[in-house]
């Protein structure tokens, strides 16, 4: 027999995230039996899908289980399932060569945060690079594997040193069987001995006790029968008062491949004409991917028990789709297929259930554990906003769970309904400023007379808040108003009529001078310090928003704005002497620049900008 032995490099970041997991100084050394126990179980799982449809695959009376072996003397620990396998390509493609979607991103966070043992775990789990952890304990790693329905087996094994080797190899029967040559085991070093069947027994049943297939070990000297260290009971189907925190906890990270805990854990169950569970989670940090189109979401699907799928995405609305969990139904065919789902009236049922379930939960969150909710909303509020465009039928529900920035407040967000019991008397519309930066916004000119009058405004700084005003355009019967368009309806525009005669010949020069980018200038109500200020019309689109169009198209903003001028401002009331000569050309530029840079715009003509400035400044000096 030709064994056919082939080295490959690892891939580039693959090998940096391997000299990190060799190098870790990470004291929890004994989750990588976590991780090979749940691969195993992910590979059972497929086996036991994959048999649905063809169950050839797998013999009449062979059971589904992942055993643990371990050899003192030569000190290896070996964990086998007879789950689907890998087949050569497989094994290449998943372990080693090619960089997993994640690796790359890992990498970049972890140069960003700092490479610390805590955020190399986070991230190690985020990202799922599992397999790798066993480098953690053991200096060389064997798998032999074969995959189901093929008739070779394929031997993978590595040192950690940037190489593996692929070998053809003999293995009888279908699955997966990973071998740890384990290192060097010293009484004092905080490392455990992973050759002890008591201390296999206990990082089992820490970790892995749900793990739905029995994990057994099995004794080498067969001095003692085999024995199943997990209880394998399915955890969603117990009384949420007879699971611990951390059962959630473990199976959180089990079914997530989060390292971190998950800051909230619901259980819902709905009884009578249909029958369904849901055990779901809201981890504590938001997924690299959340915004990627490439990410990948959805809960894991259970039929009676049996998984379906992991990543069913029809379950929940896309705005909910950084909530983790499972869902199992008795009503659903066990060969229910990804296109039927989308059609399927119990799944529909369900997520119309589920969504309302977690909206009053985040609702009952918000009212009970407001801390709690902040946090939440910091982690994922921007995908919830996405919710207020698409699901009209929980818009009532959804709109008062958002939370926003406030002048009324920096430290504290605040929700709409919060903002319209502070609104003033006199007060018509809730207030609010689209804007790139809360300090850009905070420090736009347009809110200071709204400041004087003590009118709240909100400060929109996500990307989304620009869509979310177009959808929402009144909360409680009260207008959503942007303070950046339109005229301000303050209650003062008679003043400013009266005063627009004294400035006729002004407002009527500055816009010869500005053609090309001011449609109007006109005196405003808005300002009580500031000179001048650049607004939109009611329905023009807010700058922050062309912006953020305009970078998408790669184009320059091209829009034109509406000049607004201070008339009780010095500067403004002096530049009347100079609407003849030759000076009004630079200083209207730099008002120009002035209101630009005011809202947090970019300029378009720097180069303009300044020599004006400087033509200005050397006038004065
Ligand atoms: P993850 O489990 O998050 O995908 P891992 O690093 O733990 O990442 O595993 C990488 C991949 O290797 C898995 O996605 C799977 O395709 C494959 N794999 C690992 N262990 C097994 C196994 N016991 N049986 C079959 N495939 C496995
Ligand atoms: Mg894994």
């Amino acid at each position: 027999m030709t064994t056919n032995v082939e080295t490959f490099q690892f891939q580039a970041e693959a090998r940096q995230v391997l000299d990190l997991m060799i190098h870790s100084l990470y004291t929890n050394k004994d989750i990588f039996l976590r991780e090979l126990i749940s691969n195993a179980s992910d590979a059972l799982d497929r086996i036991r899908f994959e048999a649905l449809s063809r169950p050839d695959l797998i013999g009449a009376d062979e059971k589904l289980e992942i055993w643990l072996e371990s050899d003192p003397k030569e000190r290896t620990l070996t964990i086998s399932d007879n789950g689907i396998g890998m087949s050569r390509e497989e094994v290449v493609a998943n372990i080693g060569t090619i960089a997993k979607s994640g690796t790359r991103e890992m990498m970049q966070a972890l140069r960003e945060k700092h490479e610390s043992s805590e955020t190399l775990t986070t991230l190690i789990g985020q990202f799922g690079v599992g397999f790798y952890s066993a480098f953690m304990v053991a200096d060389r790693v064997t798998l032999v594997t074969r995959r189901a329905g093929e008739d070779r087996a394929i031997q993978w094994e590595s040192a950690g040193d940037g190489t593996f080797t692929i070998t053809d190899s003999s293995k009888f029967s279908r699955g997966t069987s990973i071998t740890l040559h384990l290192k060097k085991f010293e009484e004092d070093a905080e490392i455990e001995d992973f050759t002890n069947k008591w201390t296999i027994e206990q990082i089992v049943k820490r970790y892995s006790d749900f793990v739905a297939y029995p994990v057994i070990f099995k004794d080498k000297e067969g001095k003692e029968a085999d024995k199943t260290l997990n209880s394998m009971k399915p955890i969603w189907t117990r009384p949420r008062s007879e699971v611990t925190d951390e059962e959630y906890k473990e199976f959180y990270k089990h079914i997530s491949h989060d390292w971190n805990e998950p800051m909230e854990t619901w259980s819902f169950r709905a009884e009578g004409r249909s029958e369904y569970q849901a055990l779901l989670f809201v981890p504590s940090e938001a997924p690299f991917d959340l915004f990627y189109a490439t990410g990948k979401f959805g809960l894991h699907l259970f039929v009676r028990r049996v998984l379906i799928m992991e990543r069913c995405e029809e379950l929940l609305p896309p705005y909910l789709r950084f909530i983790r969990g499972v869902v199992d139904s008795a009503d659903l065919p066990l060969n229910v297929s990804r296109q039927r789902l989308q059609e399927d009236r119990h799944i529909a049922q369900i997520r119309k259930w589920l969504t309302k379930k977690v909206l009053d939960s985040l609702e009952e969150m918000q009212r009970k554990e407001a801390e709690k909710y902040v946090t939440l909303w910091k982690q994922f509020g921007r995908v919830l906003k996405e919710g207020a465009g698409f699901d009209f039928d929980n818009k009532d529900k959804l709109v008062p769970l958002f939370l926003f920035e406030s002048s009324n407040d920096p430290e504290k967000l605040t929700s709409l309904k919060d903002y319209a019991g502070r609104m003033k008397s006199d007060q018509t519309a809730i207030y609010y400023l689209t804007g790139p930066s809360r300090r850009a916004v905070e420090h736009s000119p347009h809110l200071e007379a709204f400041r004087e009058k003590g009118f709240e405004v909100l400060y929109m700084v996500d990307p989304v808040d620009e869509m979310f005003v177009q959808w929402q355009t009144e909360f409680d019967g009260k207008p959503m108003k942007s303070i950046a368009k339109g005229t301000a309806d303050l209650g003062d525009e008679k003043s400013v009529e009266e005063k627009k005669p004294e400035f006729e010949k002004l407002t009527e020069a500055l816009q010869k001078k500005l053609d090309d980018r001011v449609k109007e200038v006109r005196l405003s109500a808005r300002l009580t310090s500031s000179p001048a200020c650049l607004v939109v019309s009611e329905h023009d689109v807010s700058p922050n928003l062309e912006k953020i169009l305009s970078q998408m198209k790669g184009e320059a903003a091209k829009q034109k704005r509406i000049l607004e001028l201070n008339p009780n401002h010095e500067l403004i009331a002096k530049m009347r002497n100079h609407v003849d000569d030759a000076a009004l050309d630079d200083l209207a530029e730099v008002l120009y620049g002035y209101a630009v840079l005011a809202e947090g715009s970019e300029l378009q003509d720097p180069l303009k900008f300044n020599q004006a400035l400087v033509r200005v400044l050397a006038k004065t000096v």
